[in-house]
């Protein structure tokens, strides 16, 4: 049995071994900086370095990087080594220069115009509040990426602002209720990852799968999911294998992996760790990321992570759990024990309340991408539509408030002051029926349920901070200028629920009422990708994100262009993918069949037999192949005609145009499929695929 407790954190240099490495002084300095954001003095950060170097070696380490992530939505890095030369040999040597900058030539990573190709160098800088850790015998940084001219082009320094801004706002408002105690607000956020294993052999002899990540042909297979027989059920010993090391390696990163089990759809699997500092959650979620793919491999799967592996299959998305929490210990999203804890609970309650539906828009864009395309909208993800689960006790209590009538549970009736009256108990487990809705309070957290399983949970959270702390901020304007705080508290909660409670609904999501519902409530329904990213430059968004300082106008255009530029280029690979294994696999494995079939035909006539099903099955896939050869054709045509186009031309032209070419290409291939033998086909199938780990 090995030592758990032992090995946890065994990789990361944290604070228990910096309090035990480093000179009283320096830690403390280190402390402020991590608490605080301010910089390490040179003479700080040379200490640290030393320190971190001399740990990392004993333990094999020969490299350092600086760890960040670029709008490539992956993290990156580039290994330097501790060498330098003195004499003739080498001495080890790490600076506190190195350590808190890096100088990354960065032309090549997404900059949205932000940076010009002659200014290729962006710079990196050590984020303290995320632990330096060893992976791969490689020391790495986590570290916040940027232009020379400072603006940000990376995932986190944006996301660190949004925690900034929420921590303000939120202290503002604790103030109002006599907390001058709490030093601090974080967001916490536990974000559970879902993946399929699928067997490498099979991986291998797929082009989609490696180019894309998803299958783009396959026809159904005769069992999918319908039996519910995998949900829950016993983990196979080869993904068992591959969840301990998984888990292992995590837990020495000091990832706080928790539960694993197998999910709704064959071959499907999900990871959920303990809630942490947002930030650090992030992180984790890249690092958990990463390990998967990486450790996959060596028990002869592959991990894929896309939103939409394989059609008409469930798809995979990221739950990202989050809610506020004092430096105290206290979760602001907690109903409280008494009249006062439960009036600021329903303050923080009602600003995202406000804040969802003011900001519908940006929240479904903050969960789109082209991956995502294939899941949110279709009948087994949360809808397109953002709405909010509250359950049905807290609904009536925010509607008993705001019609004076009173609240009538276990037949009683009684009306409700807010900050003077206590709230009536709600059992927490009744609160997580609705598993339909895409953001469903949990009873002391929100459950944001859109995010796709494959990207960053930095821009959700950077969306859900800013706007939060935006309502907040509002309604402490509101309340700091206030002569009867509790009257005033009264009104503002009543207005701002009566104002914003369309965006409340506890039935079934994935209704069709519901679509017609919602439209008449005024919500919004993005359908895809392109329809839902031009609201990131609308003013009123860009209002928000500059006000809070989280993003610079020039910062939300260079992004904005990132994601419209990452969606065609997404496509187009896809398509012509869809062309090469057309052109290269599908239609020499059919004319192979069909070469067969004719000479039986010849044979069977040359004996006197009527040949009438073999030559009706060739006639069949001599029109099947002739229809795919056209929407090959058709789909080629389609792609080299974007030529010229930029931007979100490009991006609407790549949604509207050749996204349905492809539709109808995969659709003449998957007919096919079904009509020539199993040993004539190029690539494994769906039913290979989805049962390709058997043991
Ligand atoms: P389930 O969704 O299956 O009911 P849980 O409620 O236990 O599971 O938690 C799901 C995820 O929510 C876990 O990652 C958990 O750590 C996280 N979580 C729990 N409390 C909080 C919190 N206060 N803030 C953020 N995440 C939380
Ligand atoms: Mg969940």
């Amino acid at each position: 049995m090995r030592n758990i407790p032992a090995i946890f954190g065994s990789m990361v240099f944290n604070d228990k071994v910096m309090r035990e490495k480093l000179p009283p002084e320096i830690y403390e300095a280190v402390k402020v900086s991590i608490d605080t954001g301010k910089p390490l003095e040179l003479e700080v950060a040379n200490a640290v370095a030393a320190a971190m170097k001399d740990w990392a070696i004993e333990k094999g380490v020969t490299h350092f990087t600086h760890w960040f992530q670029p709008m490539t939505g992956i993290t990156a890095e580039k290994h330097d080594s501790f060498i330098k030369p003195k004499g003739d040999g080498v001495i080890m040597d790490f600076s506190g220069k190195s350590l808190v900058q890096g100088e990354p030539d960065a032309s090549s990573f997404p900059s949205g115009g932000l940076r010009a190709t002659f200014e290729a160098r962006g710079y990196t800088a050590w984020d303290p509040s995320s632990y330096a850790f060893i992976k791969n015998n490689t020391l790495c940084i986590p570290t916040a990426f940027c232009a020379y001219n400072g603006q940000v082009l990376d995932k986190k320094t944006p996301l660190l602002r949004s925690m900034q801004a929420l921590n303000k706002q939120a202290l503002r408002i604790l103030k109002l209720f006599g907390h001058t105690n709490v030093k601090k607000v974080n967001t916490t956020v536990g974000a559970e990852q879902e993946y399929f294993l699928i067997d490498k052999s099979v991986f291998e002899q797929r082009l989609d799968l490696l180019c894309c990540g998803r299958t783009l042909f396959g026809s159904k297979p005769p069992k999918g999911q319908e039996m519910d027989d995998h949900y829950f059920g016993a983990i196979k010993p080869r993904v068992a294998a591959f969840m301990q090391e998984l888990d292992e390696e995590l837990w020495k990163l000091g990832v706080l992996a928790k539960t694993k089990h197998n999910e709704v759809a064959p071959a499907q699997h999900e990871l959920a760790p303990i809630f942490t500092t947002t930030n650090i959650a992030t992180d984790h979620n890249q690092i958990t990321m990463e390990l998967m793919k990486s450790i996959a491999p060596r028990h002869g799967m592959a991990c894929l992570l896309h939103e939409k592996p394989f059609a008409g299959v469930n798809g995979s998305g990221k739950h990202n759990n989050w809610s506020l929490s004092t430096d105290t210990g206290i979760n602001l999203l907690e109903p409280g024990d008494t009249p006062d804890a439960n009036a600021q609970f329903l303050l923080f309650l009602t600003a995202v309340i406000k804040a969802v539906d003011e900001y519908q828009d940006l929240l479904r864009m903050s969960a789109a991408s082209a991956g995502n395309d294939h899941r949110l909208g279709a009948n087994e993800a949360p809808p397109a539509i953002v709405s909010m689960f509250l359950g049905d006790e807290l609904t009536e209590i925010l509607e008993a408030l705001c019609n004076g009538n009173g609240y009538s549970r276990r037949h009683k009736k009684t009306t409700l002051e807010i900050g003077v009256d206590f709230l009536p108990r709600f059992p927490k487990d009744t609160t997580d029926r609705n598993r339909t809705s895409p953001f469903a309070f949990t009873g002391n957290k929100f459950e944001f349920r859109m995010p796709g399983s494959s990207s960053s949970i930095s821009g959700p959270n950077i969306v859900l901070n800013t706007i939060v702390a935006d309502a907040l901020c509002e309604f402490a304007d509101e309340l700091e200028n206030s002569s009867n705080f509790t009257e005033d508290l009264n009104n503002l909660i009543k207005r701002t629920v009566k104002a914003h409670k369309r965006i409340i609904f506890n039935g079934n999501n994935y209704s069709e009422d519901w679509v017609r519902e919602a439209e008449k409530r005024g919500l919004k329904n993005f359908k895809s990708t392109i329809e839902v990213l031009p609201c990131f430059i609308e003013p009123k968004n860009v209002a928000v994100f500059t006000k809070h300082g989280v993003l610079s106008e020039a910062e939300i255009h260079s992004r904005y262009e990132i994601l419209l530029e990452n969606y065609s280029k997404v496509l187009r690979i896809e398509a012509l993918t869809m062309i090469e294994m057309s052109r290269k696999q599908i239609i020499p494995s059919v004319i192979s069949y069909e070469k067969d079939l004719a000479a039986t035909v010849e044979g069977m006539s040359n004996i006197g037999l009527t040949p009438a099903y073999e030559k009706e099955l060739l006639r069949d896939l001599s029109l099947l192949l002739s229809a795919l050869n056209g929407a090959t054709v058709e789909l080629e045509r389609k792609v080299n005609a974007a030529n010229g186009m930029e931007h979100f031309e490009l991006a609407k032209y790549y949604h509207d145009e050749v996204l349905s070419s492809m539709n109808a290409l995969r659709a003449v291939a998957d007919e096919l499929e079904t009509k020539v033998a199993k040993k004539y086909w190029a690539f494994p199938t769906y039913t290979d695929l989805l049962y390709s780990v058997r043991l």
